[in-house]
């Protein structure tokens, strides 16, 4: 894709930031085989899709419906070939990022190949693809179809040309990025987990209930969202994923996962997708006061 800008994108996993990143790259007329091994992600996303282009007005000739732009499939090999850039988002696992990355030896050798990881090594991904100098992480947001940033993560062997690929990519998406060497976390992650961690283990000590400590943040510090309501927002699986990556990686004690996270999930309280995690939720997403877990 380097030098010109891609035409057709590949994003691997339909879930919460998949599908956004679908979103993203359709609104900016790209074309988007969406890959998952669950056919219902794939249907459930492929309506989300849908449902997003019915709401929205045409304000501008990229607003269209996706009409014939959008495929789903659960075979990855079948569209590599046809791909312009491959954006990697399945589950904060990284026996299975590593796998989908080897799998990704075999797409064309310009393809930039893009993960969406919050915490794991971009160089390690790259020795998976057979020392890719192609492979790079763009971080996108929550939600991310909505949210501006993308953090680009150089490994040890991202090329120039990849970087600038990347770089201009987000831009067509009409994201602002910034450039950020490959350590644990990244800018966002090293620091937004720490936060959440924090925030939660007040919950544990009994500090403040949750709705307390998240007013804590919005009103005194200016956030728009308090720190667990983010978590739930991001899911629970999803955040403790995360934070068994980071504390793996480092050791620092500081992003060992809370127990009140650990607990919240093994009931099933995922957050707002399952409607419940640290606050309640109802169908529209919406909370009106939390209770401490
Ligand atoms: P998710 O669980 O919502 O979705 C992951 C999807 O990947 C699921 O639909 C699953 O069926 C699919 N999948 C699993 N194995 C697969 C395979 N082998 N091939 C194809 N698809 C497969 O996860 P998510 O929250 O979207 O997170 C995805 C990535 O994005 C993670 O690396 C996470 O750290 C990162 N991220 C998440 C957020 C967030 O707020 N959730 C924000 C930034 C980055």
């Amino acid at each position: 894709m380097t030098g010109t800008t891609p035409k057709r994108m590949v994003v691997i996993g339909s879930g919460t930031m998949g599908r956004g990143i679908a979103l993203s790259a359709l609104r900016a007329g790209l074309d988007v085989d969406l890959v998952d091994v669950e056919e219902r992600a794939l249907q459930a996303a492929a309506t989300w899709i849908s449902g997003y282009f019915a709401r929205h007005p045409r304000t501008e000739p990229s607003e269209e419906p996706p009409r014939g732009r959008l495929a789903t499939t659960r075979s990855m090999d079948e569209v590599l070939d046809a791909a312009g850039v491959v954006i990697e988002a399945v589950p904060e696992t990284p026996t299975l990022k590593e796998q989908i990355f080897g799998r990704l030896k075999s797409a064309p050798s310009d393809v930039l190949l893009a993960s969406n990881t919050s915490t794991m090594s971009v160089s390690a991904l790259a020795e998976a693809c057979g020392g890719s100098a192609m492979v790079i992480g763009m971080h996108f947001f929550n939600p991310a179809h909505k949210m501006p940033l993308v953090e680009v993560v150089t490994g040890d062997r991202t090329s120039d040309e990849a970087r600038s690929a990347a770089v201009a990519l987000a831009r067509r998406l009409g994201k602002e990025p910034i450039v950020v060497r490959d350590v644990p976390g990244f800018v966002t992650s090293r620091l937004g987990l720490l936060l959440g961690t924090e925030a939660m283990r007040m919950v544990e000590e009994g500090v403040a209930d949750a709705a307390s400590i998240d007013r804590a943040m919005t009103l005194g510090y200016g956030h728009p969202l308090g720190p667990l309501r983010l978590a739930d927002l991001v899911g629970l699986d999803a955040r403790l994923n995360n934070l068994r990556s980071m504390f793996a990686r480092t050791g620092d004690e500081r992003y060992r996962p809370p127990g009140v996270l650990e607990r919240l999930v093994a009931e099933g309280r995922l957050g707002r997708k399952s409607g419940r995690g640290f606050f309640d939720y109802d169908a529209a997403g919406t909370t009106a006061a939390g209770e401490a877990p």
